[in-house]
């Protein structure tokens, strides 16, 4: 187990879409940090609660090892890798505590325009490229579809024009960049946002209080924001 500490620390997006709008909550939950030169680490001023700013793709493996207390990441992010410790054993070390109102997108199957959707029996024996293999995995086979799950880390919409694979699975907000790859959406795997994610067992020293007061805080200003 982590060693008691008597700081709160909050991992957030370092940069990109997540980034400004976590830093602008924490600070409407009344926070704030001293300018630290490296800008990964951030002390906090007004209350005992530090900032690490990371990759989004840390926070849950931060929060499942006791580094960070707290996290604000896509639902997307947490559930693969959630679903992924699952499929090889883990137990849940975090769970989704608040849903924060921003970074709305959804995790979608999109197919090429000239497809004729008629449902997911079709997927059978296909390619689907995606970067949420776990979320993917666990979907196809609640269905019972037989389908290969090609993993990439990035540039997934344009597998199907590269020929490797015959589908994707993917973000998708706008629609827009599915537009312009010739693909369309066609199922909805998962409606994702921004969430406060925390650890599964509260820790028992001062953090308990200060994780207590952040949350109150959080339900006030996104209640508010609505
Ligand atoms: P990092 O460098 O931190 O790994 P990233 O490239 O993985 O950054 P971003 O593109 O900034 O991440 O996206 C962060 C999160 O924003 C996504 O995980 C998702 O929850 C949310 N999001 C909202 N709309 C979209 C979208 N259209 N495409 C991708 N992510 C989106
Ligand atoms: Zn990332």
């Amino acid at each position: 187990t982590a060693p008691a500490r008597d700081r709160l620390r909050i991992a957030i997006q370092k940069s990109g879409r997540l980034a400004e709008p976590a830093r602008s909550l924490l600070t409407a939950c009344g926070l704030s940090w001293r300018q630290s030169r490296d800008k990964l680490f951030c002390y906090g001023e007004s209350l005992p609660v530090d900032l690490l700013l990371v990759r989004d793709d840390d926070i849950p493996g931060l929060i499942a090892d006791g580094v960070c207390d707290f996290g604000i990441v896509g639902r997307n992010e947490l559930d693969e890798q959630g679903a992924a410790r699952r499929r090889i054993g883990l137990p849940d070390a975090y769970q989704a505590l608040r849903g924060l109102n921003f970074g709305q997108c959804r995790l979608m199957l999109a197919v090429p325009d000239e497809w004729d959707w008629q449902g997911v029996q079709q997927l059978a024996g296909k390619r689907i490229a995606t970067s949420y293999p776990a979320i993917l995995a666990d979907w196809l086979a609640e269905r019972g579809v037989d389908a290969q799950v090609v993993e990439l880390s990035g540039s997934v919409e344009i597998a199907p024009r590269l020929g490797t694979a015959d589908l994707i699975c993917d973000l998708v907000s706008s629609g827009a960049t599915l537009a312009a790859n010739q693909l369309k959406p066609v199922e909805t795997l998962l409606e994702s946002e921004a969430v406060l994610a925390g650890p599964v067992k509260t820790p028992d020293d001062a953090r308990a209080g200060l994780m207590a007061m952040l949350l109150r805080r959080l339900d006030g200003v996104v209640n508010v924001q609505d």
